[in-house]
């Protein structure tokens, strides 16, 4: 199976992000690009608990990785004036671990759990009082005489962030107020974002360089940043140091990334639809299987940018590779 970390154009996260993201990372809802209607919801539900002095509702933020889910919650956090206690899913290990962190929030904080998906059945259960009533309810003893008793916690506010939606167990996304899904960003915000953080960087860029480093993003921020960083070296050795169109478009195609920012696995993936589906309709399993990559990933990673550029359409039968596609990697397309 591939390892999706060493993907490059993957939206997850990998190492070497670590260092530029944190100097690229939006602070404020004015410097955080795109998302419009996330964000203007936003901006009335914070102002509304800032009025009313109480703990913002709390958040799931659903959409592939790399799109502003954890810098939206640090951006909220910010401009509410609050602290933020970052964990994950697959961190919180054991009930006592959730406790642990819940009665150590102060009022009004944000507790942002990024996997919110990946807790354990146990682990959740803690969380259905706690965002409910703001109380932790815990066993004391064993057996006949053990008994429940109720802590208060402080009203706080958790933001749960999710590739979709429909991972959650409804109980669970059934005690979230606001759930907002983050879409694949356009080529013209994308282009804001890698000036944006070109300028953070000290590196200089024409509009041609940008747009040729957007074009290529798969609509995800953390792509682009990635890109950038990778064509400022390439700028720095082989060039004057400045980023234009040719100096974007030579680094990228030395690394395997397409005009349209797919590589060897999109590709495969829609070869092998065409090539041995006939084009399709095939469903995601099979699919799956054939290409030797987890369907999970498939559904978050991949699919959502061929989606919105109409490589693939979903029926109720599976994946279809459209003309779009055929086109795209010169394989002749027959009507039927
Ligand atoms: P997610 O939590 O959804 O995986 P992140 O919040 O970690 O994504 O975002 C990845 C990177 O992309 C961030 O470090 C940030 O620099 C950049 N980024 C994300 N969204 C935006 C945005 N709307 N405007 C500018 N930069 C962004």
């Amino acid at each position: 199976m591939f390892d999706e970390d060493e993907r490059f154009v993957t939206g997850g996260f990998i190492g070497e992000d670590e260092e530029i993201e944190y100097g690229l990372r939006p602070r404020t809802l004015d410097d955080y690009i795109g998302q419009e209607k996330v964000k203007n919801n936003l901006k009335i539900y914070m102002q509304a608990a800032l009025d009313r002095r109480e703990a913002l509702d709390h958040v799931l933020l659903y959409g592939p990785p790399g799109l502003g889910k954890t810098t939206l919650a640090g951006i909220i956090a910010n401009e509410l004036g609050v602290n933020i206690r970052i964990t994950s899913g697959p961190a919180i290990e054991k009930a006592g671990d959730l406790a642990a962190i819940l009665t150590n929030l102060s009022e009004h904080d944000i507790l942002f759990i990024d996997e919110i998906h990946r807790m354990s059945r146990t682990v959740e259960e803690i969380l259905y009082p706690a965002m409910e009533d703001y109380a932790l309810d815990i066993i004391i003893g064993k057996g006949p005489s053990a008994k429940s008793i109720r802590i208060d916690l402080p009203k706080f506010t958790l933001i749960g962030a999710t590739t979709r939606a429909g991972l959650l167990t409804a109980p669970l996304r059934d005690r979230f107020g606001v759930i907002s899904r983050l879409e694949l960003y356009g080529i013209e915000e994308l282009k804001e974002i890698v000036k944006r953080s070109a300028g953070i960087l000290d590196v200089e860029i024409d509009d041609e360089g940008a747009a040729e480093i957007a074009s290529r993003s798969r609509g995800t921020p953390r792509i682009a940043n990635r890109f950038l960083k990778r064509v400022r070296d390439f700028a720095q050795v082989k060039y004057d140091s400045k980023i234009t169109y040719k100096v974007a478009s030579e680094a990228l195609k030395s690394m395997e990334v397409d005009e349209l920012g797919l590589d060897v696995i999109d590709s495969r993936m829609i070869r092998t639809m065409i090539e041995n589906f006939g084009g399709g309709p095939v469903g995601l399993d099979t699919l799956a299987a054939t290409i030797d990559e987890d369907a999970n990933t498939i559904q978050d990673v991949y699919e959502p940018y061929l989606l919105q550029i109409g490589f693939i359409s979903r029926t109720p039968r599976g994946r279809i590779a459209t003309k779009l596609a055929y086109d795209h990697f010169e394989i002749p397309y027959l009507e039927n």
